[in-house]
């Protein structure tokens, strides 16, 4: 989760004085390296994924689970062949890289080098991810384990953590959650702090109630104090923020405690990089719907299948002029969206790109406009970095104000890795040997390490395609934003549609350029395995098939290749189940279940345990997985 420097961070009133210099001197770290590598050619596509677990005590005699909130005890025995590989004290590889995530109950891992561009690299994905699991288990306190699930079920319920706290922090002032489930390194407790303080309240998120045959309506949330008056920002819930057929939430940690699946490529240079990061723009919309696996926050069933837009709302650190509802005095702008969110523009200069795509009014830094255009950058791309540059820098250490501009990146760093988007644009880090890399970030982890292995191979298979074919996908940006929001609606797959475009082959010119642009709402089945009709969108399985025809894999890769395509296949038709739908279903047939929306401590242990079962291949659970063997 992006950079992780020591010092004495600033708090809010002392950090935004210098948040005009961070931005200024983040952009010349930008602008040094654009210098140094914008033609660099031939890097060769390297790749990883990033995992990010949920760690969660289980005692069997009194059938409870808690978040374990010991990862730190365990994170460097993790790390130590890592250490001893960079130290030069081992020759041995590490087998996988561990890094802690926002929440002290979480793990994030990678592989401990990354994948090259052969099919060989593609089928030990999965045997990679499964080792992982096993290294994190093997480490931990009796009873805590690693859980791919995207969210702990009862987050923000009393009595669920392991030690237990009590919540209202000086941090993030949850009435839910304690400060002591933040990472305890000072850049997380001062971003949680900041967001709030820049903010002028704390974060407000309200995802809809399911409403189940026994839930009250409206649903008045009876598990908040709404009568206790013990701090100022108790209140804030009663005086609206908490709203009535809603689940309510009033921390970071229920977003950014969240579990994703990323991956990133590195390109073979900067042009490259920019083309799929246009291509998949469109593709994370439906990869957020299609991996969709977060039907419960804070002990209720949702009406919502994902996290996104828990996310979104957990770092919102927009001000209410910001945010449109007061007119402007102290804020330069309003802005359209959180810092966690879609992205606003394409930037890839390629000759598919048309400037009627970026159809959204793009905020960006008029000044930081102008340095990078003077600096030779160029219109799209200059546009993008002061796009992002509108964020204010939240964490700054005192002692590293003032850098050598040449040799770091940390200020650039700084306001890039606080907006996350669903892709993202990676400069190399200056003076590396690592190119520049494209990050795909939408996809919601999933319960095993079978389908974590195919829905990466599923995207790196289609970035080869989308390059060796020529593929564009272009729609206008502002029918992306369209299927965010389609996408997390419940049982999206099968129940809704998304727009796609049509045509996909660049060189067809033989009809009208309107025709050549059409894009049109399409089933999720349809955009997976194709439209059946002449003229349709081809799908993206069938895409990769006929790429995968044009090389010569061999027969025995092929088929474990194909296995992981017919479960993307088999989830975008509807003949298996997201993980959303699944757990949900798991909720709605559970003896203890009331079909009042509540997901019980007994429940939530039986979905962590058969969580970890079907993990470990104990469980066999044919409506998720079909007949594939995890
Ligand atoms: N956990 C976040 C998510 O679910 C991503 C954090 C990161 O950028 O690593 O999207
Ligand atoms: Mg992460």
């Amino acid at each position: 989760m992006g950079l992780l420097s020591l010092g004495t961070p600033l708090h809010w009133n002392d950090a935004q004085k210098y948040a005009d210099h961070i931005r200024s001197h983040g952009i010349d770290q930008f602008l040094s390296i654009y210098r140094a590598r914008k033609d660099q050619q031939k890097d060769n596509l390297l790749w990883g994924d990033e995992i990010e677990y949920v760690v969660v005590n289980v005692d069997k005699e009194k059938q409870k689970t808690k978040l374990s909130l010991r990862v730190f005890d365990i994170l460097p025995g993790l790390q130590q062949p890592e250490l001893d590989y960079n130290a030069g004290k081992s020759k041995q590889e590490p087998e996988a890289l561990w890094r802690p995530e926002y929440g002290r109950y979480m793990l994030e891992s990678t592989p401990g080098v990354p994948y090259g561009a052969t099919f060989k690299d593609l089928v030990q994905v999965e045997n990679n991810m499964k080792r992982r699991r096993q290294l994190a288990k093997s480490v931990m306190h009796p009873g805590d384990i690693p859980v791919t699930l995207v969210n702990y079920p009862r987050l923000g319920c009393p009595n669920e953590l392991l030690p237990d706290h009590e919540p209202n922090g000086q941090a993030c002032q949850s009435m839910f959650v304690p400060d002591e489930i933040i990472n305890p390194h000072a850049r997380f407790p001062t971003l949680t702090a900041n967001i709030r303080r820049r903010r002028g309240a704390k974060v407000e998120i309200n995802m809809p109630i399911y409403h189940d045959k026994n839930t009250p309506k409206p649903f008045v949330d009876p598990t908040i104090p709404w009568d206790r008056e013990l701090f100022d920002h108790d209140k804030e819930a009663k005086e609206g923020a908490a709203k009535p057929d809603h689940i309510y939430m009033d921390a970071m940690a229920f977003g950014m405690g969240c579990c994703c699946l990323q991956i990133t490529f590195q390109a073979c240079n900067i042009d490259e990089a920019r083309r799929l990061y246009d291509q998949l723009a469109p593709v994370a919309p439906i990869m957020l719907a299609l991996t969709a696996a977060t039907p419960i926050f804070r002990g209720y069933l949702a009406d919502v299948d994902s996290r996104w837009n828990v996310i979104a709302a957990s770092v919102d650190d927009r001000t209410k002029e910001e945010r449109g509802l007061e007119p402007l005095k102290n804020n330069r702008r309003v802005i359209n969206k959180s810092r966690y969110d879609s992205i606003d523009a394409y930037i890839s200069t390629d000759d598919t790109y048309k400037d009627k795509y970026n159809d959204l009014d793009l905020l960006y830094d008029e000044d930081i406009y102008k340095k990078l255009m003077d600096n030779g950058v160029d219109d799209l791309l200059a546009k993008h970095l002061a796009h992002l540059f509108i964020r204010d820098p939240l964490v700054i250490f005192e002692e590293l104000l003032n850098l050598d501009d040449e040799q770091s990146s940390d200020h650039f760093e700084n306001i890039q890795s606080t907006n996350w988007q669903t892709v993202r644009f990676k400069p190399p880090p200056p003076h590396s040997n690592i190119g520049w890399r494209v990050e795909f970030r939408s996809m919601e982890v999933q319960l095993t390490d079978f389908e974590n292995a195919a829905f990466s191979v599923f995207i790196v298979l289609l970035t080869r395609a989308i390059l060796s074919f020529g593929l564009n996908f272009y729609i206008p940006i502002t029918k992306v934003d369209e299927n965010m929001r389609t996408a997390h609606r419940r049982g999206a797959v099968t129940k809704d549609k998304f727009y796609f475009r049509k045509n996909v082959f660049e060189s067809n010119n033989n009809k009208n350029e309107e025709d050549n642009d059409a894009f049109e709402l399409m089933t999720m089945n349809e955009i997976v395995n194709g439209q059946n009709e002449e003229d349709g969108f081809p799908g993206f399985i069938p895409l990769i098939h006929s790429y995968l025809n044009s090389t010569n894999i061999d027969i025995e890769t092929r088929c474990k290749l194909t296995k992981y395509l017919d479960l993307i296949s088999k989830r975008a038709s509807g003949e298996l189940m997201t993980g959303a739908t699944y757990l949900r279903q798991l909720v709605k047939r559970h003896p203890d279940y009331q079909h009042d929306s509540v997901v019980s401590p007994s429940i939530t242990y039986d979905i962590v345990r058969t969580a970890d079962d079907i993990a470990q291949g104990h469980i066999r659970v044919p409506e998720l997985l079909g007949d594939f063997d995890p």
